[in-house]
């Protein structure tokens, strides 16, 4: 079929040739918006601007690897999270807003001014940017296992001005800085091994090693709640993103190594998805 070259031409196409996904007219806007350094708002304002061939062929190759499934931050390289816009690769997990519950979470906690924070398994960095650029006199630190994600990390830090937290590599407690932290922070992988769910969406395009976590998805949260123990300050909070399902698991675990005060946060889907428990005082 022939494609006319006004933005409300390819947008109508695009549409149409994405119609099997979950969102084919915010993919198309995103995608074209992405194209021509706009705004979607651009693209409303203008439908019948009409765009240059070149975008138009750079148009139809991004809506094709979206027909195959590939994520659209894959194809634009970024993705919006809390504030911040963070640069994505396929080397790390794409950041989802349920993740923004465990920042919000965070930042409710009763935490010294100069609160240590540990983010462990960063990825984009997401996670510690956004506490940083809330609590800037927080010292964040965010280790991940995968060299190309602390890299990543910390372009995000500089692509959002936020030098002072630092990134390492570290395999969980490997490699830490020597010290307590009054916060750690994490969302592990945490999808059963065996799910279906790994078969569909974006999940397909993202690394295995920043989902799942054994048969019952629960290998590295029970490494994290055991271990950050030793690694909080008295008094310290550790918080984790899980899945819908593993809230009793997780309340066992707490409660298992000594936590106290648990607390669980649920989604919008009312799904308890956050749950947080503290290092007593001695
Ligand atoms: N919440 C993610 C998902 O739904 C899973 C990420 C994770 O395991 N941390 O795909």
């Amino acid at each position: 079929m022939t494609i006319n070259n006004t933005i409300a031409d390819l947008l109508e196409w695009a549409k149409r040739e994405l119609c099997d996904g979950e969102s084919p007219n915010t993919d198309a806007r995103i995608l074209l918006a992405h194209i021509l350094n706009q705004t979607t708002t651009y693209l409303m304002t203008w439908p019948d601007k009409v765009v240059e061939h070149e975008v138009k062929v750079r148009f139809e190759g991004l809506v094709a690897k979206r027909k195959l499934g590939h994520p659209v931050a894959h194809l634009i390289g970024k993705r919006d999270f809390w504030t911040l816009t963070l640069e994505v690769t396929p080397d790390t997990l794409i950041p989802r807003p349920e993740t923004e519950l465990l920042v919000e979470y965070a930042l409710e906690l009763t935490l010294p001014k100069q609160a240590r924070v540990l983010d462990l398994g960063t990825g984009t960095g997401a996670i510690a940017l956004s506490l940083a650029s809330e609590k800037p006199s927080w010292q964040v630190f965010g280790v991940d296992v995968v060299e190309e994600a602390v890299l990543l990390a910390q372009r995000n830090a500089d692509l959002n001005q936020l030098t002072q937290v630092q990134f390492s590599q570290s395999c969980w407690f490997s490699h830490l800085p020597n010290r307590q932290f009054d916060l750690i922070v994490s969302n592990p992988p945490y999808v059963e091994s065996n799910s279906h769910y790994l078969a569909q969406g974006d999940v397909r395009f993202e690394p295995a090693s920043a989902l799942t976590s054994g048969t019952d998805g629960l290998d590295d949260i029970k490494h994290i709640i055991k271990e950050s123990f030793t690694h909080l300050e008295a008094g310290g909070w550790l918080v984790i993103e899980h899945g819908f399902n593993q809230a009793e698991a997780i309340a066992q675990l707490f409660s298992k190594y000594q936590y106290t005060h648990l607390q669980q946060k649920h989604d919008l889907n009312n799904q308890p998805r956050v749950s947080a428990a503290q290092k007593p005082f001695i």
